[in-house]
């Protein structure tokens, strides 16, 4: 059973990583940002809260992820656990052997950003830690419970069956954790129709129906769904020929424009960041404010439409630093959901501390929590399951194998 457990999360050019001590009691962070750039650094926490701020100038993944773990000389990790973006069809968190470190490689395409930085994650710590093992948790995972109808396109047979277009699901670590621990908050622990709205810089909703994914927003890529930071969410996918055929953009450009340039930063035209847009629109910035609605009216319909998954509607819970933190997009999106008997406490909203699970509904209809949102630790649990599990069927064979002998 693994004591502790590094959690790595691994970026083009940046690495998050965590060390999770002794049950998770004890958390060590860092973040090694502008990697293979003269800026590199790397930021962090140490065990006694101490700040760390070290500069390594043109480091790459692998000498980032070597000094950030000289500096935990103290707490070596027993395991491993890799956030890994796209797993394809992959259902479960996977001891990270060839054959499922070439099946991230295949789902490649899927999250060309995304998957290639995992690999080169992988590689890093494969050479730094060639005898610990190390696991394989797929942001896509919880979703392979769709059902065919929810994870289908309305396109031709074929993309589906021989090019695995179909809607995949993200942030899955997040809604299962957060609908998890929020249904045992509500003394239903896995039971029931909930809705989970995980709102960051990047942002998406998911149905659970006794505790599995039965729909949700993000699909072939996390860009489907609801507004984010940068990303547009779902637009008309005519906005592609439309645009090459009248201003002769090509794909790249559009679907740049599309990822980065869009969602509250393109609406706003001043920033991806929701706090400094509230702030501009209480000094009545316009398109800050218009950017803020339709943030919260797409974030209402996308509920909306999930709803449609689930047999009867348990509650909602909210997440991400916008979910957690922000009283006010609350209170805006479910303005927009009187139908469905949602019944906000505006005092238990507004006075919940930041960072703190609660709930914020006044009784009489589907319960409202925030529900602070647990990757990292989410990621630490799963590899330490798989960690235990291949450790118990060794045991077993060897068992088995002594007694045939
Ligand atoms: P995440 O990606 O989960 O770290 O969330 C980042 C987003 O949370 C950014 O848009 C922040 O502006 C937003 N955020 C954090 N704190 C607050 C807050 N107090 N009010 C509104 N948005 C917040």
């Amino acid at each position: 059973m693994p004591k502790s457990v590094l959690v790595i999360n691994c970026g083009s050019s940046s690495i998050k990583f965590a060390l999770l001590l002794e049950d998770q009691e004890f958390r060590i962070h860092g973040l090694a940002e502008n990697l293979g750039t003269p800026e590199a650094r790397i930021k962090g926490v140490t065990v006694g809260n101490e700040p760390v701020d070290i500069r390594i100038p043109n480091a790459d993944h692998k000498q980032a992820l070597e000094v950030g773990l000289e500096r935990l000389a103290n707490y070596k990790p027993d395991a491993i656990g890799h956030r890994i973006v796209h797993g394809g069809t992959l259902t479960k968190a996977e001891l990270l052997t060839d054959d499922i470190i070439e099946k991230i490689r295949q789902a490649t395409p899927l999250a060309p950003l995304h998957n290639p930085a995992h690999l080169v994650g992988i590689e890093a710590t494969k050479r730094l830690f060639p005898d610990l093992p190390q696991v394989a948790v797929f942001d896509t995972a919880f979703h392979q419970t769709m059902p065919e109808h929810a994870f289908r396109y309305a396109l031709p047979k074929f993309l589906y069956t021989e090019h695995n277009v179909r809607r995949y699901g993200f942030h899955g670590t997040s809604h299962a954790y957060v609908s998890e621990r929020g249904s045992e908050l509500a003394g239903s622990f896995k039971q029931g129709g909930w809705l989970t709205a995980h709102l960051g810089n990047g942002s998406s909703t998911c149905a659970i129906w006794n505790g599995q994914s039965v729909d949700t927003s993000m699909g072939l890529t996390p860009l489907e769904g609801v507004v984010m930071g940068t990303r547009s969410g779902d637009v008309d996918p005519s906005i592609h020929s439309f645009l090459a055929s009248n201003l002769g953009w090509d794909i790249y450009k559009i679907d740049k424009m599309l990822n980065s340039q869009s969602g509250l930063l393109g609406l706003s035209n001043l920033s991806n960041d929701m706090r400094t847009l509230i702030e501009a629109s209480e000094q009545g910035n316009e398109d800050a404010s218009i950017a803020i609605e339709v943030f919260c009216y797409r974030l209402a319909k996308s509920l909306a439409a999930l709803s449609c998954g689930l047999p009867r509607i348990d509650g909602l819970f909210f997440t991400g630093g916008i979910g957690e933190n922000s009283a006010y997009i609350r209170e805006k999106t479910l303005a927009y959901l009187p139908h469905f008997g949602f019944n906000l406490s505006k005092e238990q909203n507004d006075n919940l501390k930041r960072g703190t699970e609660g709930r914020i509904d006044a009784g009489k209809g589907p319960q409202i929590w925030v529900v602070p949102t647990d990757e990292e630790g989410r990621i630490a649990k799963e590899t330490e399951n798989v960690v235990n599990e291949v450790s118990q069927a060794a045991a077993k064979k060897f068992e088995a194998d002594v007694a045939m002998a």
